[in-house]
């Protein structure tokens, strides 16, 4: 199945919204986010992004979007209230559905993201939940979503990274920590994983790609970014299916940026990070306010 990614996802390509490129009014890290400046003029880094790292000693500059999204919409039904994606007679099984969604995104984009990592990935891992969400799931999808990616079979350590439950009441106030993940196996923790070739020694030089399905305000993210970076990643990259933006925001460029994404064709031949080394005009301009 996942031989042919591009069939598999072809019929589902209005469930995606684009992913703006990065430039004044659309955040540097997160391709979106709500902006907090009293003059309402256009933003480098958006508020939530600003909160989740200014207090981290390592985060990740680099967070790929594959859709924007927000609430009430198929793909985030998919994503968070774990619905079977449908379109007319189209269906498809959910966890197939996100890993050829990932396959393919990374079939045309493995280059983009390799560059912002300044070299191919090392490793490929997940972010576990916490014990506030998700409370029903006794496993974590994503590990098996990203268990059926081909490409990234021999990269993929399920085991990297460990949420501390004593921070999961900061990580779901959307604030990160520093200590919310533990990377597995470290050298002086004591609990060095034997036997599956998963060791937080090899996370030393390290290029991440963190995988996860919804980023919201990247509290979970840059948690898990400053984690694996202390332990001497050399760069983390975090590729999420999905960037929730809150269009009813009483700022206006959270609203326009979700009205230009509307406004933008959808293709997995184009993402926020090669669209922004295009000759586009739209990618040279701020985003418009949004009307109304
Ligand atoms: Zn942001
Ligand atoms: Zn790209």
């Amino acid at each position: 199945m996942m031989g042919d990614a591009e069939a598999f996802t072809r019929d589902f390509l209005p469930l995606f919204r684009a992913v703006p490129p990065a430039r004044p009014g659309v955040c540097r890290i997160c391709h979106s986010g709500p902006n907090d400046r009293v003059d309402g003029r256009p933003w480098p880094i958006c508020a939530s992004c600003k909160r989740t790292t200014e207090r981290l000693t390592g985060h990740t500059e680099h967070v790929v979007p594959i859709s924007l999204t927000i609430k009430d919409t198929q793909l985030y039904d998919v994503l968070v209230r774990r619905r079977e994606p449908a379109i007319g007679t189209a269906r498809r099984n959910r966890l197939d559905f996100l890993a050829a969604t990932l396959t393919h995104f990374f079939r045309e984009h493995a280059a983009c993201l390799q560059g912002l990592a300044g070299g191919p990935f090392t490793t490929v891992a997940t972010i576990p939940s916490t014990r506030t969400e998700r409370p029903i799931e006794a496993f974590h999808y994503m590990e098996k979503v990203i268990g059926k990616v081909g490409a990234w079979a021999r990269l993929h350590r399920p085991l990297l990274l460990q949420a501390v439950d004593a921070y999961a009441p900061v990580l779901a106030a959307r604030d990160s920590h520093p200590a919310a993940f533990r990377v597995l196996g470290d050298r002086g923790q004591g609990d060095r994983v034997q036997g599956d070739g998963v060791r937080g020694d090899g996370v030393q030089g390290a290029r991440v790609l963190l995988v996860d399905d919804l980023f919201v305000s990247g509290a979970h993210v840059q948690s898990a970014a400053s984690a694996l970076i202390g332990r001497g990643a050399r760069a983390v990259v975090a590729l999420v299916i999905a960037r929730l933006v809150n269009p009813a925001s009483t700022d206006p460029y959270s609203a326009g940026i979700w009205q230009e994404s509307g406004d933008r064709r959808f293709g997995f031949d184009r993402c926020c990070v090669c669209d922004r080394d295009r000759d586009h005009p739209a990618a040279r301009q701020p985003v418009r306010r949004a009307r109304g």
